[in-house]
């Protein structure tokens, strides 16, 4: 069918459609981005990255200068030059828990009525997390209403869901841990397989192929299942933080060599957040009272993860006395390290509820302080780099486990902190040597007097 290789178009050029485009272009595979947003479009043209992700930035410079990506606000240009169109819009939740498809819908609209006018076989891949009858039902319908083609005999059309990680993104689109294709038919599927093979070679991931509402519900049951296992520990971590002599981590290593069990996502803390995994349960959730049957572990899932704040703003609070008009230093505001994204970031609930408090806030974050800066203005200090933060504070809180904090030392907060009370929220410093010079808490251990 393709003489060359496929010439790709991708819809939404955020964290998903972004590292997408650099990895396929990284490959030989020509791609034009489009996004209705015109900064990132002039950003992508001039080489330049407006998101923080490990390698995609020599990536842009790389694939902008071998020519194999441009970007365009325009959707009629790119489908008219390419072969296969990605869709990659945001998926958001309505006020109602429902997913708000608005995006996909306008999206797939453009798509569809630049088809109109195209000759030749276009393949359409539905990236973004959609409920499961999405892709058959409401981008379907959409397509061959504007496009006046039918899927199946002019136009393919697959859910093709996305599994890769934020801070991870580019060696996860490389090497992820399988690929799942939902086929609206076989010729479809046939083809998108054929592609991803061209694109791995001989490290052809495992692929699954079935029907669209498979591979839909299976992205929602994967984020499911991810949340319920460190709601699962976190929950163990309040048991560990009574009883004398147990420590959660020693628990999670002990369980986590059990093969059935694994030890990814076993790391107890002050919970997830993120763009994907409250918005992804909350839809799940929706989708089981729509069906009027119970989610009790989904529910629970969210009840554990909804009191992970409060956990450390409890202990921070023991540990110090009490905050009002205390200075506490924040480290790490990016819902997970090696991100800047603060997209339902646990910290923004920890930092609301000190300033709540009477608390003074001061935070720092290597990547997230443009996006900080959005999202609280006024009401807290910022700092330009760790020592800053902690310079003068009676409180430090590590929120998120970036690298550059795990080589702290008690030595440091002892020398720059007016009153040396720590909460570790993600596990990373030592309790044993933290204890024997500083004020120190932390997830999942009992400490004496606290
Ligand atoms: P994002 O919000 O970072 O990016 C979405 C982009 O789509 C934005 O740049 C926006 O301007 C653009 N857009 C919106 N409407 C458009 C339209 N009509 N035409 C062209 N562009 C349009 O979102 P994201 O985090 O990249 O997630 C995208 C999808 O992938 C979501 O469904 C999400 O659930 C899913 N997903 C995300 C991740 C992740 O880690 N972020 C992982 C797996 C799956």
């Amino acid at each position: 069918m393709y003489e060359s290789k496929v010439r790709v178009s991708i819809f939404g050029l955020g964290y998903v459609g972004l590292a997408t485009a650099v990895c396929l272009a990284s490959r030989g595979f020509p791609v034009i981005g489009v996004d209705i947003d015109l900064k990132k479009v002039s950003a992508i043209n001039n080489g330049e990255c407006y998101i923080y992700e490990p390698g995609i930035e020599e990536l842009i410079k790389e694939v902008r200068e071998k020519g194999l990506l441009k970007a365009t606000s325009n959707p009629t240009e790119s489908i008219l030059n390419t072969d296969f169109t990605f869709i990659t819009v945001s998926t958001p939740t309505n006020p109602n828990g429902s997913v708000d498809l608005t995006a996909v819908e306008y999206a797939t609209k453009s798509i569809a009525t630049s088809l109109k006018g195209k000759k030749g076989y276009h393949l359409v891949v539905v990236k973004s997390t959609v409920p499961p009858g999405t892709t058959e039902g409401l981008v379907k319908k959409i397509l061959e209403e504007f496009s006046e083609k039918r899927v199946g005999i002019d136009l393919g059309l697959c859910a093709n869901p996305e599994f890769l990680r934020e801070g991870r993104a580019i060696e996860d689109t490389f090497k992820p841990d399988r690929i799942v294709i939902g086929e609206c038919d076989k010729r479809a599927g046939d083809v998108l397989e054929r592609f991803y093979k061209e694109f791995y070679g001989d490290d052809m991931p495992p692929l699954l192929r079935t029907n669209a509402v498979n591979a839909e519900l299976i992205k929602y049951v994967n984020n499911a299942f991810l949340a319920m296992k460190v709601s699962f520990i976190n929950m163990v971590a309040d048991l560990c933080q009574k009883i004398d002599g147990a420590d959660v981590d020693i628990v999670a290593k002990g369980i986590g060599l059990d093969k059935r069990i694994g030890s990814l996502f076993l790391k107890a803390g002050a919970g997830w957040g993120g763009s994907c995994l409250p918005k992804d349960l909350e839809a799940l959730k929706n989708l089981y009272s729509k069906y009027g049957e119970r989610a009790p572990l989904i529910d629970a899932t969210i009840e554990v993860n909804d009191h992970r704040p409060n956990k450390l703003i409890e202990l921070a609070e023991r540990i110090t006395g009490g905050l009002n008009k205390k200075r506490v230093a924040i480290l790490g505001l990016s819902f997970k390290p090696d991100t800047d994204d603060m997209r339902n970031a646990v910290s923004i609930k920890i930092i609301n509820t000190l300033i709540n408090k009477g608390a003074i806030v001061t935070v720092f974050d290597p990547k997230a302080m443009d996006n900080a800066r959005r999202i609280f203005g006024e009401r807290v200090n910022y700092s330009k780099d760790v020592i800053d933060c902690i310079k003068g504070a009676e409180c430090a809180i590590l929120v998120t486990e970036w690298s550059e904090f795990a080589k702290l030392k008690p030595e440091d907060f002892i020398k720059y902190m007016k009153d040396p009370c720590i909460v570790d929220g993600r596990r990373v410093f030592d309790p044993k040597e933290f204890l024997k010079k500083t004020k120190f808490a932390t997830i999942g251990l009992k400490i004496d007097g606290l």
